[in-house]
This record gives C-alpha cells, sequence and structure tokens, in this order.
C-alpha cells in the first residue's frame, strides 16, 4: 500500500512515512493509491470480531507490509482499554429507523479520542523504530486539542503544541487542553479563531526548514493515519445492523469533512453505505457546496456547536480529488483558486455524481436547541449540540425521502452532552454531569501560553519550549 498526495507532487510513500510528515510536501493531503476493497464473504465474516480485532483487520489494509493485523490489534486493545464502555462504540437504537453511535466513550469524551489514542501509539511505534524524536502542531476548534494532548503527553520523544482560538471554546473543553500540565505537552491560545489557528500551521509546515530542523509533525484531521481508525466504527456500526445483506446510511455532524471521509473510504472498501448525510451548523459552507456546486469562503460564525464551526474544510480536498479523477493538478489549481478568492465551482456532472452518494442539510441553533429539547423528551437520550444536528439531518432524510423506506440511518453522536453543558441545559433545563473520571476537571490547575494569531509567533514558542533535537 502506498500513499500520493491530492495535489499530484509527492509519493508514492509507504504508510509509516505519511503518518510521520502528515501534511504532504506539496501542500496537499495523502490518500491511499487505491482503496482495498473486501468482499461480501469477507465482511460478514467480520462478524463477532471484538472492536479491537475489527480495527486490526481494517487498518492492516493500509498498512500493508509494514504493521500486520495481529500488532494493529494489540495497538487498538491497548489504545482502547481504558474507554468506559466495553463495546467501545455502542449502537443505541433511538426511534423509528434512526440509531445513535456514541463514540464519547474516550478520556476527553468526544470522537476525536477514537482516532488520538490510536495515533499516539502509531507514532511511538514509527519515532522508536527510527530513533527520531518529533514536535507534534495541531490546531483545533476544541476536541482535537484536548484528544491529542490527553493521548501524546508524557511521551519521551514527542513534544506537542495545540493551538486553540481563545474565547472560542467551551470551558470543558479550554479545560481539558489547559490541565494537562505534563513535560512536553503545551496548550496554545490564540488571539484569532479556528481558521487563524489552522492556517498558521499550514504556513509553518511550508516552511521547510523549519519543518525539517523541528521534525514537525500533524494530528489534525489532515493526517492519513487519523481517518484509519474513524473507518473502523462505520464498520462495527453497518455489522450490528445486518451489513453487508443490509444498506445502512450515516449522517455525521461535520465542520473538517474528515469523519464523513471516513465514511466515504469504508464505502469504497466495500462497505454497503446507502447515504452520507452531512450535517453542518449554521456554518454550512459544506451543505452550500452540495446544494450549489460552489464553495464560497464566509466568515465564521460562532455556534452552540463549536467544533464545527468552520469555512475551510481541510479534508474536503480528500473528496475534491476523489471528485475530480483523482486528478493532482486539477486539485492543486482548484485549491490555489480558493486560496486566492475564497471560491470555486466544479462541473454539473461532477455534482450529479456527488449528490448520488452524500445529501446535507443545516441547522441552527434554534434548530439545535429544539432538537435536544425534542429527543431528550420523546426518546430520553441527551445529545450534545453536535450530535443533534446529525440526528436533526437524519430525521429529515428519512422525512423528505432521500432514503429508501426502512434503511437504518445511524446518526454520529459525536460527544458527550456534559461537553457542552450551556446549551444542554439550555434545551433541557438540566445541567449535564461529566462522567467520573472528569468530574473534578474545573478546580484542576492550567497552563497556557497565550499567543499572536502570526506564524512568527508560534514558531518562537515552538523553539523556546521544544525539549527534543
Ligand atoms: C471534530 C468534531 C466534529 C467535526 O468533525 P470533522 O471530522 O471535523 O468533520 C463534530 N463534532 C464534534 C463533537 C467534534 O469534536
Amino acid at each position: 500500500m502506498k500513499y500520493i498526495s491530492t495535489r499530484g507532487n509527492d509519493g508514492p510513500l509507504g504508510y509509516e512515512e505519511a503518518l510521520l510528515s502528515g501534511l504532504a510536501r506539496d501542500g496537499g493531503l495523502y490518500l491511499p493509491t487505491s482503496y482495498p476493497r473486501f468482499s461480501d464473504k469477507e465482511i460478514a465474516a467480520m462478524r463477532g470480531l471484538s472492536y479491537a480485532e475489527l480495527a486490526g483487520l481494517v487498518m492492516a489494509r493500509f498498512t500493508d507490509g509494514e504493521i500486520e493485523a495481529d500488532e494493529l490489534t494489540a495497538m487498538a486493545a491497548d489504545a482502547y482499554a481504558g474507554f468506559d464502555d466495553p463495546a467501545v462504540a455502542p449502537l443505541r437504537h433511538l426511534t423509528g429507523d434512526i440509531h445513535v453511535l456514541e463514540l464519547f466513550h474516550g478520556p476527553t469524551i468526544a470522537f476525536k479520542d477514537y482516532a488520538m489514542q490510536f495515533l499516539a501509539r502509531a507514532f511511538d511505534r514509527a519515532l522508536r523504530r527510527s530513533a527520531q524524536q518529533a514536535v507534534i502542531l495541531g490546531a483545533t476548534s476544541g476536541d482535537t486539542g484536548s484528544a491529542a494532548l490527553e493521548a501524546f503527553q508524557g511521551r519521551d520523544a514527542i513534544d506537542v503544541f495545540i493551538l486553540f482560538p481563545e474565547g472560542r471554546v467551551s470551558p470543558v473543553q479550554q479545560r481539558q487542553m489547559t490541565s494537562v500540565i505534563a513535560e512536553g505537552a503545551h496548550a496554545v491560545a490564540v488571539h484569532g479563531d479556528f481558521d487563524d489557528c489552522q492556517a498558521i500551521v499550514k504556513q509553518l509546515f511550508n516552511q521547510h526548514d523549519f519543518r525539517d530542523s523541528v521534525n514537525l509533525s500533524a494530528v489534525n484531521s489532515i493526517n492519513w493515519a487519523r481517518l484509519m481508525p474513524q473507518i473502523v466504527y462505520y464498520f462495527s456500526a453497518a455489522l450490528a445492523l445486518g451489513a453487508p445483506q443490509q444498506k445502512v446510511a450515516f449522517s455525521v455532524p461535520t465542520g473538517n469533512f474528515g469523519n464523513v471521509f471516513a465514511g466515504y473510504v469504508a464505502r469504497q472498501m466495500g462497505l454497503p453505505i446507502e447515504r452520507l448525510i452531512v450535517a453542518s451548523n449554521q456554518n454550512d459552507i459544506l451543505t452550500r457546496f452540495f446544494e450549489q456546486g460552489a464553495m464560497r469562503r464566509e466568515a465564521v460564525n460562532p455556534s452552540l456547536s463549536p467544533s464545527m464551526d468552520i469555512q475551510v474544510s481541510s479534508n474536503f480536498e480528500r473528496l475534491l480529488f476523489e471528485l475530480l479523477g483523482r486528478d493532482g493538478v486539477e486539485t492543486a489549481r482548484v485549491m490555489a483558486d480558493f486560496a486566492a478568492t475564497g471560491k470555486f465551482s466544479l462541473l454539473e456532472a461532477v455534482m450529479v455524481e456527488a449528490r448520488s452518494l452524500f445529501s446535507a442539510y443545516r441547522l441552527d441553533d434554534a434548530g439545535t436547541i429544539a432538537e435536544i429539547a425534542n429527543t431528550s423528551r420523546d426518546d430520553g437520550m441527551v445529545l450534545d449540540p453536535h450530535s443533534a444536528v446529525g440526528v436533526s439531518a437524519a430525521r429529515r432524510a428519512i422525512a423528505d425521502g432521500t432514503l429508501p423506506d426502512r434503511t437504518p440511518v445511524v446518526a454520529l453522536a459525536c460527544a458527550h452532552p456534559a461537553k457542552f453543558q450551556d446549551a444542554v441545559e439550555q434545551a433541557t433545563g438540566t445541567l449535564p454531569a461529566l462522567p467520573a473520571h472528569l468530574a473534578d476537571l474545573m478546580q484542576r490547575p492550567e497552563r497556557t501560553h497565550l499567543v499572536e494569531a502570526s506564524d512568527s509567533a508560534v514558531k518562537a514558542l515552538v523553539l523556546e519550549r521544544k525539549r527534543s533535537l
């Protein structure tokens, strides 16, 4: 299995190289040269596997020749050992054809833990083997950062710096980051929005001297190895609902298009996915794209689901590459256009193909509050605001006839309600309690670095604080 860049000018390279570099040197994102495929028979044989065994089997197709399935299974078992549900990603029936996939059973109670806990072990293994050290630099709209700091803290070979937009993440999210005070783990508050943080990370990755001198690596969802573990829960959910015989749809609350792209890959691998429902909040650039065939950047408008308050969807480039027939030159041209003008549009024929798999919905804050309140009252489940955006989209896709009758729809519940207490309290009148392992979170000591929104300020901080090399 080899990896190439979406911009056509890096690779092919192996799994481990793609893991350690994160973003390709031409500014693109790595993807496998082709998608491995499971037959229906192979999918049927996955029934009854433990979550870790399933993870080993699915991910081994992407590490071909570099890590065997057994070792991946052991890494996944270790990564998910501390999760607070034995099923790791349990599926709950909500109502009618809607099921909720609970992805909040890890240490930071958002779905990012599923990828990040695996990724920390994958990095450790790769760095150990080559006797290297690395600096991990990431931008977060909230949940990635806490998951990364939690997973990577206290590892000798790795310093981790996570940029977050000051004042734009929830108090629980912020404290989950700033309360990680292990050596080599740094929460960095930036005077700006998430897109500023992400732009700084991209700029520093494009400064090759700096990148090489500190062995810079990425763990935000542009890293291919972070998508791999996310593919696994699409398999576990579909298997639980009767795959390969039964087709299943997924509704995915989305911002950076990472989680939903993992669903796309699962489908390319042969999982019978009827439809992928893209669920946006009021920052609806992705929904507008699927409606209009045009991507148009607007200002970020803070919402009750801040992990989706994004206007530049970094992982979307992967779908763009696929929609453009895997033409890296054309993908690079479109991305350059988008960077220069804040917009691009695709041919109608391309959009017809895109819409044959993806549907898109949006939900504003009032709708989010109403969905949390209604689902709590009618179905007895308290959703966090992001999950509510996904459940609402699932309900609408069923109601408007987008899906064939009786297609099970899995709505991804991406965070625990206690991570977004204010919105949930506003909707239900009750403050959702943090799980036991986080009960004292808001009393824990903090450490934060505050910087201006500039690449040079962040670069100076990294050079001053890093221990490695
Ligand atoms: C990260 C995150 C999202 C968005 O996921 P993408 O992969 O960026 O689309 C949605 N909800 C929650 C709770 C998140 O943490």
